[in-house]
C-alpha cells in the first residue's frame, strides 16, 4: 500500500489588513518532501505518525510539501495557486495510491477562493479516484463545507482548546485511514449544523463537560469511529461560516446522523454561556491589583495573532501606564519597524520609540515614549507542546517600569516560553499581559495567581449581528434569535 501526505494550513480573517504571501508561509513553515523535522506541528503531525508506521512497515510513503503561515488576512490568489498545484503535481508523481493524509487547518481563504481545501480535496479526488481514502486534520475553528465532506472520507479535528490534543488527532486521522484501507472499517461522516457562531474555550465549563462526553462515546459506542466539534471562525466571512458536529461511524450514516443532531443541539443550547466573562482594562488592571500576589494573568482576549489580526493593539499597555503598574511585562507587540530601531541602539541604550498601533483600526495609537532597550535577541522561539513557534527578532523594552517584549514575526502568546525566551521571568512579574484568546490557558494556568479575560479595542470582527458579514450567512444566531425557526 501506498500512503501520499501533504498539507496547506492558515486560518484566515478576511477582516485582517495582513495579507498572507508566498513568503510568508516560506518564513514560518515551508518543508518540501523530506524537509520536515521530526517534531509534529499543529498541522503537521499526521505527517510524523505516517513517517512512524511507514517505518514499521505498514505501508510505502510518499512525502509532499507541507506548509503553515501564521494566521492573517486574505491568502494571495497566485500563492494559494502555488502551492496547491505544487502538491497536485507531487501526487501526480506518486500515483497510484491508496491513500492521502492531508495536513490542514481548514479556515483558509484565498483570493477568489472562499474554500480554498474543499478546492484542494475535490482536486486530490479527481487524481486519486473514487476507491482511494482521503482523510485531513482540521482545527476546530474552521469551516465544514458541503464540499470537503462530499470529497473526503475522513476529517478530524482537534477537541481541546486550547488544542492541547493535536499530536493525538494527528494519530487520528493516519490511523482511520490505515484502518479503511484495509477494509477494517466503512467510515461514513454525518454532519449537523448547528446554525450559530460563538467562542468554545474548552478549559471550562460547559464545554470541559461536552468535550469529555465526546471522548467516552468515541470509547464506548462501538459504532462510532470519531466525533468532532467543528466551533467555526466567525472572523472569515464565507457562506458556510459556523459551528458543526461531525459525526464518522463505522457504515452507519443514519445513526451518524441522528447523532450529530442529538449532540449538535446540545452544543446550540450552550449558546452564548461558553465565553469566559471579559472586562475592560481598567477593570482587569483593578482586578488584578486586588489579588495582591502575582503573577496575575491578563489576556487581550481579540488582539490575538492567531486570529489573524495584527496582534500590535496599544490598549492594555496604555492603561497600565497610566494606572503606574509596576513589575509587569506583555507579550508581544508586532512592530519590525520599532525592532529595528532597537537593534541599531543596542542594549542599555535609552531612547525615544513611537511602537505598536500602526496596522489597523480599533486597536489604539502609537504610543511615543523615551523606552530603555533592556534585551535584543536574534531568531526568538516560544514553544507550544511539542511545536516550536517563531517569534523573529525581538527587542524587550521598558517604559514606564513594564517589559515590553516588541517582536517581528507575529505569534501569540502560547507558553511562559515567549518571556524566558527574551531573558524575562515571569514567575518574577506581578502582571503578564498575553495576546492570546485561549491557548496561553494550557500553560499559564499552572503558576497564575489569577487569569483575567480582557476585552480592549476591537480590533477582531468579535459581534456577528454587526460584523458587516457580506457572505456568510444571516440565518445563524446570534445574527438571529432562533435560526432553527428560520
Ligand atoms: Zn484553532
Amino acid at each position: 500500500m501506498r500512503v501520499f501526505v501533504a498539507g496547506v494550513a492558515t486560518e484566515v480573517n478576511t477582516f485582517s489588513p495582513i495579507f498572507i504571501g508566498l513568503e510568508n508561509f516560506k518564513a514560518t513553515m515551508y518543508a518540501r518532501p523530506g524537509e520536515h523535522d521530526d517534531r509534529p506541528t499543529l498541522t503537521s503531525s499526521p505527517l510524523i505518525h505516517a513517517r512512524r508506521r511507514a517505518a514499521a512497515g505498514e505501508f510505502e510513503l510518499v512525502e509532499g510539501t507541507i506548509t503553515w503561515t501564521d494566521p492573517g488576512g486574505l491568502i494571495n490568489r497566485s500563492t494559494y495557486e502555488t502551492i496547491r498545484d505544487e502538491i497536485l503535481g507531487q501526487l501526480r508523481a506518486a500515483m497510484p495510491v491508496d491513500g492521502v493524509a492531508l495536513c490542514l487547518h481548514g479556515a483558509m481563504v484565498a483570493q477568489g477562493y472562499d474554500d480554498p481545501e474543499g478546492d484542494l480535496i475535490a482536486r486530490v479526488r479527481e487524481i486519486v479516484g473514487p476507491k482511494a481514502i482521503i482523510a485531513g486534520g482540521l482545527d476546530p475553528h474552521s469551516h465544514l463545507t458541503a464540499k470537503r465532506v462530499a470529497n473526503a472520507d475522513i476529517l478530524v479535528a482537534f477537541k481541546e482548546f486550547p488544542h492541547t490534543d493535536f499530536v493525538e488527532r494527528g494519530a487520528e486521522v493516519v490511523d482511520l485511514m490505515v484502518r479503511t484501507m484495509r477494509g477494517e472499517i466503512r467510515p461514513r461522516m454525518s454532519v449537523f449544523d448547528c446554525r450559530m457562531i460563538d467562542v468554545f474555550p474548552t478549559s471550562r465549563q460547559p464545554m470541559r463537560s461536552f468535550v469529555d462526553k465526546m471522548f467516552a462515546i468515541e470509547r464506548d459506542d462501538p459504532k462510532v469511529l470519531s466525533l468532532s466539534l467543528i466551533h467555526g471562525f466567525m472572523a472569515g466571512d464565507v457562506p458556510e461560516l459556523g459551528t458543526r458536529m461531525l459525526v464518522i461511524t463505522d457504515g452507519d450514516a443514519g445513526y451518524g446522523e441522528r447523532l450529530a443532531e442529538t449532540l449538535g443541539r446540545e452544543v446550540f443550547a450552550m449558546r452564548g454561556k461558553s465565553m469566559p466573562e471579559l472586562v475592560s482594562p481598567e477593570v482587569a488592571i483593578a482586578r488584578a491589583r486586588a489579588v495582591g500576589r502575582g503573577p496575575v494573568v491578563i489576556a487581550d482576549f481579540w488582539d490575538n495573532p492567531g486570529g489573524g489580526v495584527a496582534g500590535d493593539a496599544t490598549v492594555i499597555l496604555r492603561a497600565l501606564i497610566d494606572a503606574k503598574v509596576p513589575n509587569a511585562a506583555l507579550a508581544t507587540i508586532w512592530d519590525p519597524i520599532a525592532v529595528g530601531h532597537c537593534m541599531v541602539a543596542g542594549e542599555g541604550a535609552v531612547v525615544p520609540l513611537r511602537f505598536g498601533a500602526k496596522s489597523a483600526p480599533n486597536c489604539g495609537e502609537p504610543l511615543d515614549a523615551v523606552v530603555t532597550v533592556r534585551r535584543l535577541v536574534r531568531d526568538a522561539h516560544q514553544t507550544f507542546g511539542t511545536m516550536r513557534v517563531a517569534m523573529g527578532d525581538c527587542a524587550v523594552i521598558e517604559v514606564g517600569g513594564i517589559e515590553v517584549i516588541l517582536n517581528c514575526l507575529r505569534s501569540q502568546a502560547f507558553e511562559r516560553t515567549v518571556f524566558t525566551a527574551v531573558g524575562i521571568d515571569p514567575l518574577a512579574k506581578d502582571v503578564l499581559v498575553v495576546k492570546s484568546t485561549n491557548h496561553f490557558h494550557a500553560d499559564f494556568a499552572k503558576f497564575a495567581s489569577e487569569i483575567i479575560y480582557c476585552q480592549a479595542g476591537r480590533p477582531y470582527p468579535s459581534d456577528p449581528p454587526n460584523n458587516g458579514y457580506r457572505k456568510a450567512r444571516q440565518t445563524i444566531w446570534p445574527i438571529v434569535e432562533n435560526p432553527f425557526a428560520q
